[in-house]
């Protein structure tokens, strides 16, 4: 299929990027089960290597069957590029590999996932890298954390835990106007929830662990770019802009355009850091984005009955669902979400972290687990888990408290949900 925008989203969760295997006809996308690829002959091989024609070499590189993935995916996000990685660790990287250098920081919020958190705080500090924490509910202190070593800010669009929901555009506001990038993690929203691009992000990224695959089979990352962002403005992007020498200082912006950052995230990221998504992992994942919209609706569904249901109990004390009318964030959401606020939030517990503890043992459709966005309801507590290596203050920062547990609705019956949560509440703080 040709990628005409015309077609609506749940044409293009199924077709974008995928067309009859030119070689057998097969309609479903092959698992290009291969790690190298013939060339025609020595020219042809001389000239990929160059980056002078594009093509297969080598599956560290590209591959047919991610290739289609990274297509939808571009396509389904609005933007002009996509780089599948190996997580969504992974891709936060190869988003920010381009970017930074030693000295160099990243803006981000103190409403991420604690993976990333952890991931922004100790590990970049190893590549020289930094990340300053802020609210991105205040937009001064945003504005005020860019300084001349900033090369990017990070938010979520649907911050992991609390579901907090993020105004896209006012953020890329304060990043355009600084002249930096703004990269937004999107994968508690989905591009069927959210489109970060048409709200002025430069890069998305994604956990395609998560709703995109929905079926908790295999982890995958991507970096989507949205072609909008001038490299060449400043001096502060070198490896986009200036000669790259691993090339014989080919420049990536001049000789690429618009598609200069997803060029250097094969070339240079892929090649040399190796973080690669592999094609069974791609064929899975695209297999889950056929039925996106349709999940995502009932996502929405569900987490809308089961937060109304905790919000009346007496044993909870509160509940962050942004979809709720009680909710500080209930008008931004129907602002920028219209289609609903996804299936991730949190919810307090009046007996603190005992009864938090008690009640991810006693419940039975809810797994206990350290993932989100699947089919299956799961729930976690996050103070004794994900946020473990946070210190008190970056938990409640992050919405994870000791008596805070955090639930990922899944596409079950709503109504058993509740009867679970409830025997479940019954248990823990009886
Ligand atoms: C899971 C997750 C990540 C990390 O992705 P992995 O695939 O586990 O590496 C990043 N951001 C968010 C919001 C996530 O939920």
């Amino acid at each position: 299929m040709t990628d005409a925008p015309s077609y609506g989203f749940d044409t293009l969760q199924i077709h974008a990027g995928a067309r009859p295997d030119p070689a057998t006809g097969a309609r479903q996308t092959p698992i290009y089960q291969t790690t190298s690829y013939v060339f025609r002959d020595a020219d042809h091989a001389a000239a990929l290597f160059n980056l002078q024609e594009v093509g297969f070499i080598y599956s560290r590189l590209t591959n047919p069957t991610v290739a289609v993935l990274q297509e939808r995916l571009a396509t389904l996000e609005g933007g002009v590029g996509a780089v599948c990685c190996s997580s969504g660790h992974a891709a936060q990287i190869m988003a920010l590999f381009p970017l930074m250098a030693p000295g160099c920081n990243v803006v981000a919020s103190t409403r991420l996932y604690g993976g990333t958190v952890t991931q922004f705080s100790q590990t970049i500090k190893r590549f020289g890298w930094s990340a300053k924490f802020v609210d991105t509910d205040d937009l001064d202190a945003v504005r005020d954390a860019i300084d001349e070593n900033t090369r990017a800010v990070f938010c979520e669009s649907i911050a992991n835990p609390g579901g907090y929901v993020t105004d896209i555009r006012a953020m890329a506001d304060v990043a355009d106007a600084a002249g930096v990038p703004l990269i937004v993690d999107n994968t508690t929203a989905t591009p069927y929830l959210c489109n970060p691009i048409a709200q002025g992000a430069t890069l998305v990224v994604h956990s395609t662990t998560k709703y995109l695959t929905g079926n908790g089979t295999v982890t995958g990352g991507v970096v989507i770019d949205s072609g909008n962002f001038d490299w060449s403005a400043s001096d502060k992007f070198p490896s986009l802009s200036a000669p790259e020498p691993a090339y014989h200082g080919l420049k990536f912006h001049e000789t690429f355009g618009s598609l200069a950052f997803t060029f250097h995230g094969i070339a240079i990221g892929l090649r040399d850091l190796g973080m690669t998504m592999n094609p069974q992992a791609a064929h899975y994942t695209l297999m889950g984005i056929e039925t996106l919209s349709l999940r995502m609706q009932r996502h929405c569904e569900n987490a809308m009955k089961v937060a109304s249901w905790l919000e009346q109990d007496e044993r909870v004390d509160y509940v962050t669902y942004a979809g709720l009318p009680s909710s500080p964030y209930y008008e931004r959401a129907q602002a920028c979400y219209p289609k609903g606020t996804g299936g991730l939030f949190t919810f307090a517990v009046k007996g603190g972290y005992e009864a938090c503890i008690k009640l991810v043992d006693a419940l039975e459709i809810f797994s206990h687990v350290a993932n989100l966005g699947d089919t299956r309801s799961l729930i976690i507590h996050s103070a004794s888990t994900t946020h473990r290596q946070l210190t008190p203050e970056q938990q409640e920062a992050a919405g994870a408290g000791p008596n805070v547990v955090r639930i990922s609705i899944g596409i079950e019956d709503a109504d058993d949900l509740i009867a679970d949560l409830d025997q479940a509440l019954t248990k823990a703080c009886g």
